[in-house]
């Protein structure tokens, strides 16, 4: 198989890193690049696990040396892709699922064109609000300006290959999934596809000729 990277994109709240999560425990052909960040963990976050926790120096000189596959400030915060990261799981045979914001999404895209991005649509403005507001660890300022990306980050859907509405968590997995499935047998990831083709071609060439030799006899 030739892994790829599945961009899930969304608003804050739209339901990323849920459904992130469920392809991750569902799926054992898929694989998680774990980020690179500026912020300081949230309680129960481990470094290494849920993010590389990194200063805003180590950060800035990671992103000289070239490390990141794509970097954006996100609400005041640095986030990155290290490539190394997304090698180690395709070198697994596993997809890599990236969990990032639309600015970084667009950035992978153009480093990894193979890549299949995917937009998670709110059902609505007021759901999107209310799973805004009930993570506690957001303040009100915070969802105010989480809010006003999300107007902005919204616009880009028209960029994105696929766009599911996430009203229903399951139903949005299974989509998600099945375009997991559909786009390992796209033709262009089918590794030895020509080699396979002309090995049948030869068969039934052979076929054909002993055929017409029986058929004269
Ligand atoms: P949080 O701080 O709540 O974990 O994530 C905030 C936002 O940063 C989310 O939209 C998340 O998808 C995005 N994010 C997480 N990791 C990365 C990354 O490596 N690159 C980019 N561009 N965004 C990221």
């Amino acid at each position: 198989m030739n892994p790829f990277a599945l961009i899930l994109s969304s608003p804050s709240g739209g339901g990323k890193t849920t459904l992130t999560r469920l392809l991750l425990e569902r799926r054992d052909d898929v694989g998680y690049s774990i980020s690179c960040t500026t912020r300081k963990p949230r309680l129960g976050e481990t470094d290494g696990v849920d993010y590389h926790f990194l200063t805003r120096e180590e950060f800035l000189a990671r992103r000289l040396r070239g490390d990141f596959a794509e970097s954006a400030d996100v609400f005041g915060n640095l986030y990155g892709t290290l490539r190394q990261e997304v090698e180690m799981v395709f070198s697994s045979q596993r997809h890599v699922v990236m969990d990032i914001d639309v600015q970084g999404a667009l950035q992978f895209l153009a480093a990894f064109p193979e890549s299949v991005p995917v937009f998670l649509l709110p059902p609505s403005a007021d759901v999107l609000l209310s799973r805004l507001k009930s993570r506690n660890t957001e303040s009100a300022e915070i969802v105010r300006q989480r809010l006003t990306a999300a107007r902005d980050e919204l616009r880009a859907v028209v960029r994105y290959d696929y766009v599911v509405i996430n009203d229903d968590l399951e139903r949005a997995y299974r989509q998600v999934a099945a375009i997991v499935d559909a786009e390992t047998v796209r033709h262009s990831r089918l590794p030895g596809l020509e080699e396979r083709v002309e090995g049948l071609i030869s068969e039934l060439d052979r076929q054909i000729s002993s055929n017409l030799t029986v058929g004269r006899s």
